[in-house]
């Protein structure tokens, strides 16, 4: 490849953030970030941005050829599959290459009590089954899923929830990074007596995980989509060593 290589990140993560700075930092890279527009005031990361869906693989594709990119960093939230699916898809249609850089998931360790979910109802359905009180911080998208149960439900989201809530709910409206000592207080004054999270790995928000550890309160976990078959990096560090070699 000769001049600047013009890297495309699907964003919407610190990883995807810290990534963007340092391949700014590089003479020879491009920098286009691309964010879905869920949140209503995101932090824009270096270089270029745009905000917004491409319209399915056909625009991804296209876009991927009309702006000339010469390789696509999937920095997507762990749990955001159709575009992680979408972006394999429109990357072999476009012949560009894909990398998905998803950091490691968090593991139980002694003194957690933990029920795996297999997707977000499951999740619900489970932790009716444990509990009264029920801490919800698997994000805006996901709430309905707990209306139909008659619980207790703390409902943590960044930005308000559209979708049907549980009759019975608080919404607390909080962005991580969230800290250990607080965790334990929110825990208390509500009497959770079950957290529900998506297994999203990385330390913004594990302190929620430590906090059910010592209040030893139930963890219901929802387990990772099935990510399709591409190439992997756990850390945003691997990520630029790869983005290297395109140059
Ligand atoms: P999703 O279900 O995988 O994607 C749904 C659609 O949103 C995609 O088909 C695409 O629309 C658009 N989209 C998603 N990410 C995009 C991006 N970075 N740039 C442009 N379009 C994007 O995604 P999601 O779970 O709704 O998550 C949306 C965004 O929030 C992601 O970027 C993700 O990194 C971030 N996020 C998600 C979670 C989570 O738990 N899911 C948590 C934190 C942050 P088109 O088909 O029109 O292209």
């Amino acid at each position: 490849m000769s001049g600047a290589a013009r890297v495309l990140i699907l964003g919407g993560t610190t990883e995807a953030f810290a990534l963007a700075a340092v391949l700014c930092e590089r003479p020879n890279t491009r920098v286009l970030s691309s964010l879905a527009g869920r949140v209503a005031h995101p932090r824009l990361p270096a270089g270029n941005v745009r905000i917004g869906g491409f319209g399915g693989v056909e625009g991804l594709a296209d876009m991927l050829q009309s702006e000339c990119i010469d390789a696509v960093i999937d920095a997507t939230h762990p749990f955001a599959d159709r575009i992680t699916r979408n972006a394999h898809a429109a990357c072999r249609r476009a012949a560009v290459p894909l990398l998905r850089v998803s950091r490691a998931p968090w593991a139980h360790v002694a003194g957690d009590t933990w029920h795996d979910a297999s997707d977000i109802e499951d999740a619900a359905r489970i932790a009716a089954s444990l509990g009264e009180r029920i801490f919800v911080t698997t994000g805006r998208q996901s709430v309905a899923a707990f209306a139909p149960f008659d619980r207790r439900f703390i409902i943590r989201t960044i930005d308000p929830p559209a979708q049907p809530l549980p009759a019975n709910h608080l919404l607390l409206l909080q962005r991580g990074p969230f800290t250990l000592d607080g965790e334990i207080r929110l825990m208390r004054e509500h009497a959770i007596d079950v957290l529900v999270t998506k297994n999203s790995g990385g330390d913004a928000t594990y302190a929620k995980i430590a906090a059910a550890r010592e209040l030893r309160i139930p963890v219901v976990m929802v387990q990772r989509p099935q990510c399709a078959d591409i190439e992997s990096v756990d850390s945003v560090e691997a990520a630029a060593a790869w983005a290297q070699g395109l140059s």
